[in-house]
């Protein structure tokens, strides 16, 4: 085993509680601290592909999820009125012929019970002040005065990292030209599956996400990332189907209250590699953030801590470690970020009418997909 015995990771999101989890039940001591006093995880739900089926069920919790969250066997594509273009298989990884989909909030609290069974140490409110990388260890202090010694410091702190930016420099995401509207509605009778619309202007989906809940969702194109007034997210959300008919807009009539609209323009980031500097390190999207075209994000963010996990049991110098951290994980998540950029652009120019006609985003979506199902 390396000689990394005590932890500090920053951020107590889908990626820093994995890799409490995974770090602690190898043996490692875990800490992190969270900047937010109270968890405040947004509404709506999350899309888990089946790659991040097979990184839940590493992590031990299949039975968690399944106890609240669903399954899909299909990936139906619909036109804008709701005809039928095709439905795509789901591409199995290991086991796991399927798609999930559970509440954001849900899935958090699943992941910090059991980063709390295995004894991680969480302190609310708190983040890192100074971080001070020396020889055998790294220095720490907190905003709450205290001040401690790790062997690794790990950012998991998101796409606004503090931590990348106190290490690494600065270096800020990229707002694509697209944002995403989200909103938890009933679950139709008979909806199984995650349904996509396509429309001229926009696309367009539900996701089954409990036995009772599914989210509608909307990607839009928002040129210069206008401000939009809070109290009228629902209006605009509504008006974001114009162009659609049918089963979506019928479930849109749901949207009715603006505060729980969840509004968020896409960004995107790839820090080069290395994603360490000494003894701190990024992972999740702290280090690869991408738009949610291709739904990765979140399994990227486990499948980090998995590696690093597994990594970390190897009698090795912490820096040949992390070089083969890089290798495991670079080149994958750099190509979920390029290829849901890729599906951004092509959807823009789509939309101007510009697309060549040989350029097929669900080929991509398809083939990306697949490549997402290789044991990591
Ligand atoms: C609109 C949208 C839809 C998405 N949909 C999907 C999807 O369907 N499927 C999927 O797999 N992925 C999806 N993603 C991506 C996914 O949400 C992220 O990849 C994932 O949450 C990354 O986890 P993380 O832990 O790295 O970061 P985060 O989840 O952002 O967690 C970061 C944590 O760090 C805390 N923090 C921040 N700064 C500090 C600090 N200075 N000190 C201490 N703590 C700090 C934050 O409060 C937070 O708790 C989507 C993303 C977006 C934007």
């Amino acid at each position: 085993m390396s000689k990394v015995k005590k932890v500090l990771i920053v951020g107590g999101g889908i990626g820093g509680l994995a890799t409490a989890i995974a770090l602690q039940k190898a043996g490692i001591q875990t800490e992190i601290v969270e900047k937010q006093k109270e968890w405040n995880v947004y509404g709506v739900g999350i899309i888990l592909q089946s790659n991040a089926l097979r990184a839940i069920d590493a992590l031990g919790l299949t039975e968690e999820f399944l106890a609240i969250g669903t399954t899909h066997s299909a990936l139906h594509i619909r036109d804008s009125q709701g005809n039928m273009i095709f439905d795509a298989p789901i591409h199995p990884s290991g086991k796991f012929n399927m798609t999930g989909g559970i509440p954001r909030r849900d899935f958090h609290e699943i992941l910090l019970r059991a980063a709390m069974k295995h004894d991680t140490k969480i302190r609310m409110g708190t983040t890192v002040e100074v971080i001070e990388n020396a020889d055998s260890f790294v220095y720490t202090k907190f905003t709450d005065g205290t001040s401690e010694t790790y062997d690794l410091v790990i950012g998991a702190d998101g796409v606004r990292s503090k931590v990348r930016n106190m290490v690494f420099g600065e270096i800020e995401p990229t707002f694509v030209g697209q944002a995403v509207w989200r909103y938890t509605i009933n679950r139709p009778e008979n909806l199984e599956n995650i349904t996509m619309f396509y429309g001229q202007k926009a696309k367009a989906g539900i996701v089954p996400m409990t036995k009772e809940s599914a989210y509608v969702f909307i990607v839009t194109a928002e040129p210069g990332n206008p401000w939009k007034q809070e109290d009228q997210l629902h209006v605009q959300m509504r008006e974001a189907f114009h162009e659609f008919g049918g089963l979506i807009v019928e479930l849109s009539e749901q949207i009715t209250d603006p505060k729980e609209v969840v509004y968020r323009p896409l960004e995107t980031l790839i820090v080069e590699k290395p994603w360490y500097r000494d003894r701190v390190l990024l992972i999740g999207d702290a280090a690869h953030a991408t738009v949610p075209h291709l739904a990765q994000g979140a399994a990227m963010a486990i499948e980090d801590a998995l590696v690093l996990a597994e990594l970390l049991q190897q009698d090795a110098p912490l820096s040949d470690i992390l070089n083969e951290f890089m290798d495991r994980r670079f080149e994958r998540c750099k190509f979920v970020v390029e290829n849901s950029n890729t599906l951004v652009q092509w959807e823009l120019l789509q939309l101007e009418g510009r697309l060549p006609k040989e350029k097929k985003p669900n080929a991509i979506v398809a083939q990306s997909l697949m490549k997402m199902t290789e044991i990591i």
